[in-house]
Parts: C-alpha cells; structure tokens; sequence
C-alpha cells in the first residue's frame, strides 16, 4: 500500500473534533463536517461565509439541473447530461460589530473549535471574535438536519460579549442564488419571494430541469431587537436587526428552516411550503434537538460497533479505528433512510459537486449490505429506484444498439449521465450490479412478493441486455464481451474481461431461475409479466444457453486473467509512485495509467468478494496473492474489499491495514480528494470490512455464516444484524464468540461451517 494517512482531527469515540483553525484544510474539514438527513445535505462551511477557501454547498437529494449543451458526438455517447446543483442557502447570515464584518479570513479570532457529534448529528463550531476595537465575543453556531422530518433543518447563534456591553448589527436570510463552482454558473430561475419580521418564504425553479423548491425560515431571538428592517432581493430575502448584548449574558437566535422539494409546484407547493413552515415553527430548537437525540439513540442501538483494545500499547490505533468506523456508520444512515425511491445514494452522497451526486454500480455492490442488515426498507428502496427507472435503462441500451435494459454509469433520474465513452459504453457493473443486487436482497430478506412484482422485469431486461451485448468466440463457441471495460478503468476496450463475463453468467443464471420459478409458482403474474415484454420459454432458454458457455479465462491453477492480454502487460512497480502523484488523475496524463498491469481497484478480487461462497480458499488465495501486489487503490471502494479477502485468508497484518485505510478514508483524506466531498459509497465498505471481513458473515450461500477473526490488537469487536425480523448481537472476543438473539424468533446458523440453534440463551462458541 503506498497511500499514507494525512492525521488532522482530534481522535474521540463519538466525535470528529477540528481544534484550532488551519485554512489550508477548510475545504477537507468542510466536506467532513457534512450533515444530511437523506433529504437534504450541507457542508461543514461557515455560516457567515467570508474569505475563507469555501465550497458552499447546501444540496438536496433529486434536485438537479440538465445540461444540453454538449457537443453531438458519435451514437451511444449522450449529448445531455444532469447533475446535482446547489439548492437555497439557509445558512447564510452576516454579523456586524463596530463596524467589522465577521470573516475568519480577515478578522483576529482565538479558542476555534468544531465538532460534529455522532450521537446527535449536531455541528458545532465555537470561537472568540476580537475585534480591532478591543471587544472579545465568543460565537457558537450549532446546526442540525432532523433526521425525522426530513424538510427541517435548524440552526442557533449565542452570543456571548466577554468584555463589553453594546449593539451587534445582525442578519440572516435564504438565498436561491447561489453559484455551482464546477459551471461557474447559477441555476435557479424564477423565484417567488415574501418576508415579514420574522420569517422569509421562497419558492424557485430550476431553468431547464424545471424542477421547484420551496425555503422557509422563521427566526426566533432572544431579548428586544431594534430596527429591524425586511431586505427582497429577486432571489433572496433577508431580516436585518441590531441586537443589544450584555456583558457575560448569552443572547441566542434560534432558526428554523424547511425546504421542500416534493414534486408539486406553482401555488399548491407554495401553500404547502407555508403550512410545513408553520408546523415547523410550532416545535422550537431544544425541542427538536431531544427529538433528533432519541432518532440517533435508537439507531446507535442497533448499529454500533464497539471494538475494544487488545492491550494500552493498541489503544490509539484502536481509538481512531473506533472513530473511522462510526463516522463511517453516521454517514450512511444519514444520507440515505430508503424514505423516497427517488433518492438514492450518490458516490459523495449531498457533501459535494464532484461525481455531481451521481449514483454508480456502488449502490448495489458497497451499500446495499449495510442497509440489508440494518434498514431492510431502504435497501428494497434503493432497488424500487432501479425499478423506476427501467425505461430509462432500456433506452440507454437502444442507443448502445442492444436490447433490454443497460443501467447507467452516473445517474440521479435514470437517464445515463456519464458522457465518457469509455465509461458509459464500454462498462456493464450497474446492469450485472443491480442483478446482484436483486439475488442478494431477496435471498437474506426473503421477499417473493418483491421479487415477482419488481425483480423478475429487471432481471428479464438485463438478461436480454447481457445478452444481445455478448458475442461468441468462432474458434471456441465460447461467449464473452468484446470491447469493454471492468471495475478496473485503467484497463479500457479489452476483451473478456472476467468479471464482466462471470457477472453476467450469474445474473443470466439467476433470470433463467426466476423466471421459470415465477411460471410455477404465480402463473397469472407470470403471463402477464409474459404479455407485457413479449417474453417466451424459447428466450429464457438462451439465457441459460449463453450462460453455461460463457468464457471464464481461468488457468489450470485457479489463476483468473483480468482480460485477454493482461498477462503480458508490461509491469509497473506501484511502491515506486510518490505519495505526492496521487491522486493519479491529477498528476498523470490520462493515458499514461493505461499502459501497464497496475490496476485501479479490485476487478478479479471484486467477484470473488460478490459471490465469495462460489469459490474455493485456493482460488481466493492464488488471484489475491498475484492481483493484490498490482493494484493502486486509486478507487477508495478498494481497501474494504482487500481486507475483507485478506480475513478470510488469514493475512490479518494486510487486512488491518486496509481496514485502517477504509475506515478513516476520509477522517485522514488518505486519496487526497476529500476536499471535493466524502467517498460516501465506500465509507459503507468500512461497515462490510467489519461484518463481512473480521466478522467473516456470508450472506451469500444457503442461511447465515460467520467465520470471525480477531485481529491482535483487538480485544473484543461486537456488532448486530438485523436479519428476517430478527436483531442478532455477535461479539467476538480472543477464546470465544457470543452470538446473542435480541429479538424475533430462534434461527439455526452456522460458525466456522457448523449449524448451531441461535434460540433464547446466548449461544457461547470457541474461537478459531
Ligand atoms: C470507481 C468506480 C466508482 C466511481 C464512483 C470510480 O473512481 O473506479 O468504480 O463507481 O468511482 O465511486
């Protein structure tokens, strides 16, 4: 591994703490004090904006604009693209004392401090303001997004003067004309605005995409402002007050706000907007905070994981690993709850403008255990997405001159956003992801009712795509794909890549069986399924036809070839590459990463992690042993699956390490990217690094199996699963593992490949 870590916060169990203020980091320190509630999402910038190094984001989930302006190009490369675009600011104030604006960027300040709490999803950011008259103010500025009305968000400002008594001239308000930095460009048109002393309403609408929002806010001050005064701008509204503060006494202005984004518009939205305005209003901020602590109580009880230190010598190793993993827990149960099936979850989630909050094959691959073993609704959620959108991906596949259905590289609507060719029509991982995704979902939750009535389309229309997209050897009769690109995309236009050939034999393999299931077990849903997409037993027996001759490049050994030709590549030696080249994409010309055996991210590994259960240890060991060596890590989805193999292979100093590496991705902005918003898609690969790496759960065969293994400096590791309406605890300690039923009914699993009944008593088993 030659990626280091960049330490910068403070370690705590249940806190990301940032002491003092180092401007070179604002933007890194921004994207990780990122809160969001699914709904909506900001970054950790400041309230009072200013000089400071800033991307202001404020985001909310679907809310995008359409670009038309790219060139035409050749067929199958789209000329239309969308992407997520900053949504009002409602955090924006401006504070006025002595005639000094507050900017951190140019004002004298001492004692800086924030912290996000994980068990709130508060951030709070303290500091003492000194003025150049001499007067010393102590600022606090907390926010929260209500994790269960998810059109809330709130915001407070204490005052306190620590050596003066006099007049702060104040002012906050919403803003629809904010800028999105990639397009230097504004997108919201048309907006509505109306203000009184106390409240601000807006309602805009996206110039293109014609998408409408409606903000609102209503203040709430303490004490008796004067002047106050009502500023309408054509996109903006803000009140402006002088607030009297007393020496050593707090004032507190409190603000609530609500944007709402529901898919009504014109005078129905707005009457909405004021009636959730008002509902809002009536909870006050300490109201909602014991709200928002009892949601983030409960989820903890049911997802935390608690890992204890081997010995005092492990402690601060063990203490940030603590830390990385709940972070990483926090972020995904806050961006996505599986609340709108027009959400999903985007590769940087709502934390910033890279990846334009697109969704990828990440979804599917890296998020969906997370939410399969903790919130079951938002994993058939995000699947219901995929199911919504299947027009889209069966037009996306007429243009790739295919037939069925191909799921796009980079979506927020269905429609393929990716205008890179190489991307977008050389790469199938969403469409066999999403195949996966539907065996994997139905298999540990059981659903039938979801899979006959969503599943079995989707499957039949990526069957067709895999199939029309395939094409046989004449020399072998053998299937494959030509002129594509896997996982790995420093490898593009090869042939036969294994992965892409063996996750499309599955997912071939699973429509065959559902489909006939489907004939059998609901033959009216059949037919009618049957009638819809001109379906006949003839076409489900090709599928299996192309399926049981589908090439698998594997050597005598168990040796995968990546894709035809890999083998003779020319090497490069990985550990050579200075810390300061990465990431690659930013220091190398784009072709140069082409030219060699390195590799991006686990390609051959990837699908021996999917479908673990259907490969030896052997194979497991022999594809590690050659691939691991080769591989850049320059996808942050890579660590977690390296660890998680290097567990099941007994290489624990490997796994630890790729373990630390994922898990505080972020925390230690390892890729040198974070800046542009979290790896949120791969921060849900530290949960499985845990579960599915040292906890050695496989969800992929028949029921539940563990297998964990304690790393050294780890005393105790303790986790739970929610699985088929049942909450099961697993603690692993150095003898023995304890798997406890917290609720629902008994269930036989099995640990290191023996069945035990998990019933009332605690089942107590021997560590391997
Ligand atoms: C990875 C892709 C991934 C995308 C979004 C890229 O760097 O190579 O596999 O889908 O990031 O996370």
């Amino acid at each position: 591994m030659t990626k280091v870590a960049d330490k910068y916060f403070v370690t705590d169990p249940w806190k990301i703490i940032e002491e003092g203020f180092n401007p070179d980091y604002s933007r890194v320190a921004e994207s990780i004090f990122s809160i969001s509630n699914e709904t909506m999402g900001i970054r950790g910038c400041f309230d009072e904006g200013g000089s400071i190094d800033s991307l202001r984001g404020m985001y909310m989930n679907g809310v995008f604009e359409i670009d038309e302006t790219l060139p035409k190009s050749y067929k199958g490369i789209i000329d239309k693209t969308h992407f997520m675009i900053p949504c009002a600011d409602w955090l924006g104030l401006s504070l006025e004392l002595d005639g000094e604006m507050l900017d951190l960027g140019k004002c004298t300040f001492e004692k800086f401090r924030r912290e996000l709490d994980l068990r709130t999803g508060t951030l709070t950011r303290s500091f003492v303001w000194k003025t150049a008259t001499g007067k010393s103010l102590k600022l606090t500025f907390i926010r929260f997004v209500d994790m269960t009305d998810r059109e809330r968000a709130y915001q407070r400002i204490c005052f306190e003067p620590e050596n003066f008594a006099g007049v702060i001239r104040f002012s906050t308000g919403l803003s629809f004309d904010v800028i999105h930095e990639g397009y230097q460009k504004k997108f919201w048109g048309n907006t509505k605005v109306e203000a009184d002393g106390r409240s601000v309403m807006l309602k805009s609408a996206t110039m293109v995409s014609k998408q409408e929002v409606f903000a609102g806010m209503r203040l709430f001050l303490d004490g008796n402002p004067v002047d106050a005064e009502v500023i309408k701008e054509e996109k903006a509204a803000r009140l402006q007050y002088s607030i009297a503060l007393e020496k050593g006494q707090r004032t507190v202005v409190d603000k609530t706000v609500v944007m709402l984004f529901n898919g009504e518009t014109g005078n129905q939205l707005w009457d909405s907007g004021l009636v959730t305005l008002e509902n809002a209003a009536e909870n006050d901020f300490e109201t909602a905070l014991t709200r928002q602590k009892a949601f983030w109580e409960d989820l903890w009880k049911a997802s935390d994981i608690i890992l204890e230190p081997q010995s005092v010598n492990d402690a601060q190793n063990v203490a940030e690993e603590q830390q990385g993993v709940r972070f990483c827990i926090f972020q995904m149960a806050q961006t996505y709850r599986g609340g709108n099936p027009r959400h999903n979850v985007g590769a940087k989630g709502l934390t910033g403008e890279a990846y334009n909050g697109h969704a990828f094959w990440d979804t599917e691959a890296c998020c969906l255990p997370f939410y399969l073993f903790t919130n079951p609704d938002a994993a058939r959620s995000l699947l219901i997405f995929r199911y919504n959108t299947l027009a889209e991906a069966k037009n996306r596949a007429k243009m790739l001159d295919c037939e069925g259905a191909c799921y796009p590289i980079a979506t927020l609507n269905g429609d393929e956003a990716c205008s890179l060719w190489q991307h977008a029509s050389l790469q199938f991982q969403p469409s066999t992801a999403v195949a996966f995704g539907i065996w994997h979902y139905v298999h540990v939750i059981g659903d039938r009712q979801f899979l006959f009535e969503f599943g079995a389309e989707m499957l039949l229309e990526i069957a067709r795509f895999l199939k029309s997209r395939a094409a046989m050897n004449p020399h072998t009769g053998q299937y494959g794909y030509y002129g594509v690109m896997g996982p790995d995309e420093f490898h593009m236009m090869v042939n036969n890549n294994a992965y892409t050939n063996y996750m499309s034999k599955r997912s071939l393999e699973y429509a065959t069986e559902v489909l006939k299931e489907m004939k059998t077990a609901v033959p009216d849903q059949y037919r009618r399924l049957a009638q819809k997409t001109g379906l006949t037993d003839a076409e489900i027996d090709t599928w299996q036809h192309y399926a049981d001759n589908m090439y698998i490049p594997m050597n005598d050994k168990g040796l995968i070839e990546q894709h035809d030709g890999y083998f003779g590549l020319p090497h490069t030696d990985i550990q050579s590459i200075p810390v300061e080249e990465f990431p690659l994409y930013n220091h190398w010309s784009y072709d140069r990463i082409y030219r060699t055996d390195m590799i991006k991210q686990p390609d051959v590994l990837m699908m021996l992690y999917l479908y673990n259960s259907s490969f030896s240890e052997e194979i497991k060991r022999i594809n590690y042993e050659f691939y691991e060596p080769r591989t850049i890590h320059e996808s942050s989805l890579s660590p977690a699956i390296h660890s998680i193999l290097a567990c099941e292979l007994g290489r624990m100093d490997e796994a630890i390490a790729f373990f630390g590496h994922a898990t505080r991705l972020d925390l230690d902005n390892y890729n040198r990217n974070t800046r542009e918003g979290l790896h949120t898609t791969s921060i849900a690969a530290a949960w499985i690094n845990i579960v599915y790496g040292f906890g050695g759960l496989r969800s992929d065969g028949e029921g539940l199996k563990f297998a964990p293994y304690l790393p050294n400096r780890w005393k105790s590791v303790s986790f739970s699963i929610l699985y088929q309406g049942r909450l099961i605890r697993v603690m692993m300690l150095r003898e023995t593992i304890r798997i406890t039923l917290e609720n629902g009914e008994p269930i036989d699993i099995t640990v290191y490949d023996k069945t035990y009944h998990l019933g009332r008593s605690e089942l107590e088993i021997p560590s391997m």
